[in-house]
């Protein structure tokens, strides 16, 4: 049997249109993109034209634009770096919505090491982090705000612009993780106000190992990695060139089918949870936001079972953040929801993708139910 796939949120396969674009540059035009010779040469063209063609897509300027290895390193490099920025202006506090991934909240924690006042901002019981909240734990200390588009694990959106605005209005850096919002909806720099936002091409189509992290025009930021003069000097490495040039082609592609593909997963989402819907002890962790992701708690049912019964039974899935479900620690995220150890360790997430057709949300849900009741054993809630 084919496996149903319902982790996008984890990764995304990679796009064969976008593998065949990036493959010349793994044979025949493999030079160093810094190397002074016409295979060079051909190698940066490419970069050029790949850092063009995302910062149109995403409002920006090509100086704006910054690859990466991936959304852990910009989100480390916006966190460390935009922290010192700031402490050279005097201000040494940090405000870290307590809902980030990990790749921000590790940073935030090795900056507190570091003498950094940090700060959690609470989410509301929706998930949603509140302007009211940020606005009354800022302050003239604080010298950077971190809070994420669109969660990973709930799908919840996060109003970025109040947000922004209202760190700005108090003399503040305001950083965004984009990666999970930018696969379901477009990316506007300008719009939104915000100083650094990161992205990773593998969550919408594009390879993994390559990201980016946009900074503003003026914004005086360190780089991380330090070795070499690439990314304008601020990011040494030899650049990735079949990467960097299918994570813009990516963004591209995915941006343009994005709304059809929002759409489609929707509907996808809206059968899956329909068909759940006459099981008892089914409830939905946050308000609605990405079209692809759904957070279920199924009381009575251990997280880690589920998805490894799941899994036996041919479908994918994860309890909640890859990064986190190695570990058997309940979701920091549904944690500051509110929920309770047990509550957060009793739910899962599925996310869909544009692949997925209707046989095979309706064939999850099929198992899920089956699953549902069998690891109840019979119990009653
Ligand atoms: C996947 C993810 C990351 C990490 O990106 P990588 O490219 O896998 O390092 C960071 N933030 C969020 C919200 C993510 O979903």
């Amino acid at each position: 049997m084919k496996r149903i796939y319902l982790d996008h949120a984890a990764t995304t396969p990679l796009d064969k249109e976008i593998l065949e674009k990036m493959t010349p540059y793994f044979l025949a035009d493999f030079g160093n993109a810094d190397s002074p010779h016409a295979q060079g040469r051909a190698a940066m063209n490419a970069v050029d034209n790949a850092r063009d063609l995302l910062a149109e897509k995403i409002n920006a300027k090509p100086s704006e634009v910054y690859f990466t290895s991936g959304g852990t390193e910009a989100d480390n490099w916006a966190m460390y770096c935009g922290a010192y920025a700031a402490k050279e202006k005097g201000r040494n506090q940090i405000l870290v919505s307590a809902i980030e991934h990990h790749a921000v909240l590790a940073s935030a924690e090795r900056l507190k090491n570091e003498g950094f006042e940090i700060v959690y901002i609470p989410a509301a019981k929706n998930g949603k982090i509140e302007v009211k909240t940020l606005q009354s734990l800022l302050c003239e200390r604080t010298g950077l705000v971190a809070v994420m588009s669109a969660n990973n694990e709930t799908g919840v959106l996060q109003p970025i612009e109040e947000l922004c605005a209202a760190a700005k209005a108090a003399g503040s850096l305001f950083f965004t993780d984009g990666v999970q919002l930018a696969p379901y909806l477009p990316v506007d720099v300008k719009k939104s106000g915000v100083d650094m936002l990161s992205l990773s091409a593998h969550k919408f189509y594009g390879p993994k190992g390559c990201g980016a992290l946009y900074i503003k025009g003026g914004v005086k930021m360190r780089g991380l990695i330090v070795g070499g003069e690439q990314e304008r000097g601020l990011r040494g490495g030899t650049s990735n060139v079949p990467a960097i040039v299918g994570m813009a082609a990516a963004y591209a592609k995915n941006l343009q089918e994005q709304a059809d593909a929002a759409e489609k997963l929707r509907g996808l989402r809206a059968l899956f949870l329909q068909e759940l819907a006459g099981e008892d002890g089914v409830e939905i962790n946050g308000e609605e936001g990405l079209p692809a992701l759904l957070n279920l708690r199924l009381k009575g049912i251990r997280n880690t079972d589920f998805v490894y019964s799941m899994d036996l039974k041919g479908v994918s899935l994860s309890a909640g953040s890859a990064c986190a479900s190695a570990s058997i620690k309940p979701s920091h995220v549904l944690l500051a929801m509110g929920l309770s150890e047990e509550e957060a360790r009793e739910s899962v997430r599925f996310s869909f993708g544009k692949e997925n057709t209707k046989e095979e949300i309706l064939q999850a849900a099929n198992v899920a139910k089956e699953l549902i009741s069998r690891l109840r054993g019979g119990n009653s809630l």
